[in-house]
């Protein structure tokens, strides 16, 4: 079909403003990936009626559509090519009902993190997830990538959130799995299905996600240490500490925080030592100080403890959070950095780290390796790069690459059968995943 017949129809479902030509987008920030609005022509519904009119129209002429959130994904789950549609959600970011007693919200799949977040924090509530894109992921985005983060290790990932979702088929149907329980055995489970998905076996376009009691920290520790085995001694002395609430555990290696600290001008943060790693803990604690001493005190601590610093205030909390928060900031210092997320069983950081290391190392002694992560459940993020531009399809490439060389053969077949039960045409983000 035309591009202009196609826009004509799609602004006669979502109004002519509502559709975006490529010269509208051509000053969008892309976001995490450069191809993001490579597609040249995005529509963005407000209601689910117009995204099932949307997808109804592309798939009765075979028309691609790539789904966009906040676009903060890293692994270019959003990117479109010419002859794609974008749908982007952004309209869609309505707080639809928050219930207290119940412990449950249910959300617009655009809302975003931090909104969600604050709305759930004004009943003592949490959404019980945290990632430094909380200011733009969106409840979707955070659904299709089954998004971690910071909480991850205590009320798990996206999956372990989501009770009910609502979502739009790839032939323009309505999906409605509102449910509100944590326990619904009417047959599969379908919503687990989208977790992970990115967007190619459907939108989703409402969620009901569960909430739990907000706990405010009392005590910010930083703790230089030798290694994640040793930063995993002090996180399970805390997570073992009866009157200590471990709220936050994470772990940056000295590359990527000393190179992080001094681009934003807080080096004098790591001066209390300077060691292969730093760990991160955050906890709630009645009587911090007798928490503290606790902790100190406890002989398996002590032997792993290279040095500490208390964050006596708030400024200084936030100057920790900082260093590591503002991983991108790597970017300044090398151009062109690649970032990847991967998952290590936790016994196995150590080995894991000096393995892709000396690998890293054969291939390429040029490549830069910063790294830091969610030391509770292993979730490490990477940067790499050395300055040379790379080639913007090669992480989707080497991701899809990867799942086929690794993964277990039968859970490949079954993982195409669900796609092609949901998508037998193909239209939903081709070229991902699978
Ligand atoms: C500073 C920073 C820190 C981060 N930290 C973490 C972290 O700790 N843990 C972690 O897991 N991730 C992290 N991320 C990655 C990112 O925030 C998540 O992947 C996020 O969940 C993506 O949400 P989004 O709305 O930006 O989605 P987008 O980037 O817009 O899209 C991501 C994928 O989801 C699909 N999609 C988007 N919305 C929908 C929808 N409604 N229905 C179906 N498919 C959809 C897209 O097609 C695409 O494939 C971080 C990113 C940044 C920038």
């Amino acid at each position: 079909m035309e591009t202009a017949t196609l826009s004509a129809q799609l602004a006669a479902i979502v109004g002519a403003h509502h559709v975006h030509a490529a010269d509208r987008l051509a000053d969008r920030d892309t976001g995490f990936h450069p191809e993001n609005f490579d597609a040249g022509l995005a529509v963005y519904p407000a209601t689910t009626g117009q995204v099932a009119q949307v997808v109804a129209l592309c798939a009765r002429h075979r028309i691609p559509i790539v789904t966009h959130g906040g676009l903060t994904g890293l692994s270019g789950g959003a990117a479109s090519q010419t002859g794609n549609v974008i749908l982007g959600l952004r309209r869609m970011d309505a707080l639809l009902e928050l219930d207290p007693l119940a412990g449950t919200v249910v959300v617009e799949a655009g809302a975003i993190l931090e909104t969600v977040e604050r709305a759930a924090n004004e009943h003592g509530l949490s959404i019980g997830i945290d990632l430094g894109a909380r200011g733009t992921a969106t409840i979707g985005g955070m659904i299709a990538t089954n998004a971690g983060g910071m909480e991850a290790f205590r009320n798990g990932s996206m999956r372990s959130r989501l009770l009910g979702i609502e979502a739009v088929t790839p032939n323009g149907a309505v999906l409605n799995d509102l449910t509100e329980v944590p326990k619904c055995n009417e047959g599969y489970d379908l919503k687990h299905l989208f977790c992970g998905a990115e967007g190619t076996l459907g939108i989703v376009t409402r969620a009901v996600l569960r909430l739990t009691p907000a706990t405010a920290p009392t005590t910010t520790l930083l703790i230089a240490v030798d290694s994640a085995a040793s930063a995993l001694t002090i996180t399970r002395a805390c997570a073992s500490a009866p009157a200590i609430d471990l709220l936050q555990t994470e772990i940056m290696w000295r590359n990527y925080a000393t190179t992080v600290a001094a681009e934003i001008g807080l080096s004098h943060v790591l001066n209390f030592c300077d060691a292969p790693a730093y760990l991160l803990i955050e906890l709630s604690a009645t009587d911090p100080d007798a928490a503290l001493d606790t902790l100190f005190t406890d002989p398996a601590v002590e032997a792993v403890t290279l040095n500490a610093v208390i964050a006596k205030n708030e400024k200084e909390r936030a100057e920790i959070w900082r260093i590591r928060e503002e991983s991108f900031i790597v970017d300044n210092t090398v151009p062109h950095c690649q970032w990847y997320d991967i998952s290590v069983p936790l016994s196995r950081i150590d080995g894991t780290i000096t393995a892709i290391d000396s690998r890293l190392n054969a291939l390429d002694p040029t490549l830069g390796i910063w790294v830091m992560g969610h030391l509770g459940d292993g979730n490490l993020h990477y940067t790499i790069g050395n300055g040379k531009p790379q080639s913007p399809e090669r992480q989707t490439a080497e991701k899809r690459a990867s799942l086929a060389k690794h993964s277990d053969p039968e859970k490949l077949r079954l993982m195409r059968a669900i796609k092609a039960a949901f998508d037998p045409d193909g239209i939903m983000n081709p070229g991902k995943v699978l």
